[in-house]
This record gives structure tokens, sequence and C-alpha cells, in this order.
């Protein structure tokens, strides 16, 4: 399959940087491609679900009313624990809103860029995910506390945490979050915060952000994984969605590489598209 895409790709040949693109089909005719792709015309849908849908906003709140649920079972089952109990949770498309930075792609039609993205956290002005703040407030009345692990830099941190203190999340503070330092795996952090507290939650929009099985997995063995933990999701994992971005994209669609060019991203999208 991935032999028969590269073949496909090295058909159209190099395409970086062009607009149109001649090239020869079967029957030897020649024939014009319109290369002409905006970067970022295929997250648009995705932007206007996550910013206009009632029924985005119904999915975080449904996931936020389903931890508040599991909470309580957890904390009624009087289960003996021998550290405080905490929860674990992601911060971008988990509890804060980066839509409009993908909308200033889409206007600037402009992949990611790490400075970009440095401008947008400097602003301080995500909006929180519906629902989350609730819940986490809820948690910290009820005596649990939070860890925020993301991999925003750690460069970012006074920004990051500014701009949780601004929409209300509790425990914004330098010792409940964990950035990223050298390593976008998330378990030594995990465990940092494991040495403290027995952690009875997590909560993420990439499954990464719950279990080390899904770290630059392909998409067929992350599919597998999700499977096999379906029972932990809804209880111990609680998961918010996320169309825009994610490692289902990076290393699922794209199969871990950075460099396809603008063209063959979107022939790569068209070509694991399942029809009938
Ligand atoms: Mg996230």
């Amino acid at each position: 399959m991935k032999q028969k895409l590269l073949i496909t790709l090295f058909s159209f040949g190099l395409l970086i940087g062009c607009k149109t693109q001649v090239t020869q089909t079967e029957s030897s005719k020649i024939t014009t491609i319109n290369t002409n792709i905006p970067v970022r015309e295929h997250s648009i849908q995705a932007i206007l679900w996550q910013q206009q849908s009632a029924e985005y906003r119904a999915l975080t709140y449904q996931a936020f009313n389903l931890a508040r649920l599991q909470l309580d079972n957890i904390l009624n089952a009087k289960n003996e624990f021998d550290k405080p109990i905490a929860i674990v949770t992601d911060i971008d498309e988990t509890i804060l809103d980066n839509s409009p930075y993908s909308g200033k792609q889409v206007e600037l039609d402009e992949e990611y860029t790490s400075s970009r993205w440095k401008e947008w956290v400097t602003l301080k002005n995500a909006k929180a995910i519906p629902g989350a703040v609730d819940f986490f407030q809820y948690a910290k009345s009820k005596g649990v506390e939070v860890f925020y692990i993301s991999n925003r830099k750690t460069l970012q941190k006074k920004e990051t945490i500014a701009n949780l203190i601004k929409v209300g999340f509790p425990f914004a503070d330098q010792s409940h979050v964990f950035l990223k330092d050298a390593t976008s795996g998330k378990l030594d952090r995990r465990l940092e915060v494991m040495k403290s507290h027995n952690i009875v939650m997590f909560l993420g929009d990439n499954l990464s952000d719950f279990s080390i099985v899904f770290e630059k997995s392909t998409t067929e063995i992350r599919n597998k994984n999700a499977d096999s933990l379906r029972l932990d999701f809804g209880k111990k994992f609680i998961v918010l969605p996320n169309p825009l971005y994610g490692d289902w994209e990076t290393n699922g669609v794209y199969e871990g590489n950075y460099k396809w060019s603008t063209f063959q991203k979107d022939s790569i999208r068209r070509k694991k598209i399942t029809s009938y």
C-alpha cells in the first residue's frame, strides 16, 4: 500500500512549489494538473465545525459530564489511596481552544510555523473549551488536584499559565504545569506526577495524552490499540474531539514524514480516503 502510494506520488514528480504541473497520462496525452492548492484548504471544514457547530460544544460538554460522573464514582468508592489523588490533563484542544490559530493559517495560506504559534500563545487569548473550567473547579472543590501536561514549549510557560488563569482554571501555577523540554513523549512527566499523587483520570484530545502505546504509531497500530483499550475510554481516559490536527494526522495519515509538499499531502489525503 505504502509502495503503491509512493509510486503514485513519484509519477506526479517532485512538485514542491509548483502551481501547475504538466504530466503524462497512460494514453500519453499531455494533461495539466492544477496544483494551486491553498495549504490549509483541507482544514476549513474542521475549523468551521469546531467554531460553529453546536454539536462540537455538545460533545465537549458530554466529555466533561462523563468526567464528573467518573470522578464522583471514584470519590464515592472509598478506595484507600496511599497518596493524594489527581487528574492529569492536556491543554491544547482539551481545555483551551486554539482554533483561531488554525483560522489564521487559512487566512494567511500558511502551514504550521513555530513563530506564528508563538505569536498566538503570546496573545494569551485562547478561550476555554466548553465545560472544562466547571469540571476542573468541581474537582478542586472535592479536594482533587489537577496537573497540566502539555507539549507547549517550556519557554511558553509564563504565557500558558497566564492564559489558564485568565479563563478560570485552578492549580494553574509553576508546580502543576508540565510543558515540553526535550521530548514530546509524556510518560516521564506522568511518572513525575505519580511520585506524589495517584492519577485517577486523564483528559486529552490526542491518544498519546493517555498512553505510550499511541506514540509514533501508524494508523493501523493506533486503531488496534484503541480497540484493545476500549474499556478505558469514558472511564479512566476522557477524550475530547479534535478534527484539526494530532498524531492521527502526522504519524497516521502522513506516516511521520514532515517533508511532503502541499501537492503530495493532497494526494496522500485523497489516496487514503475509503470509498466504495
Ligand atoms: Mg492537545
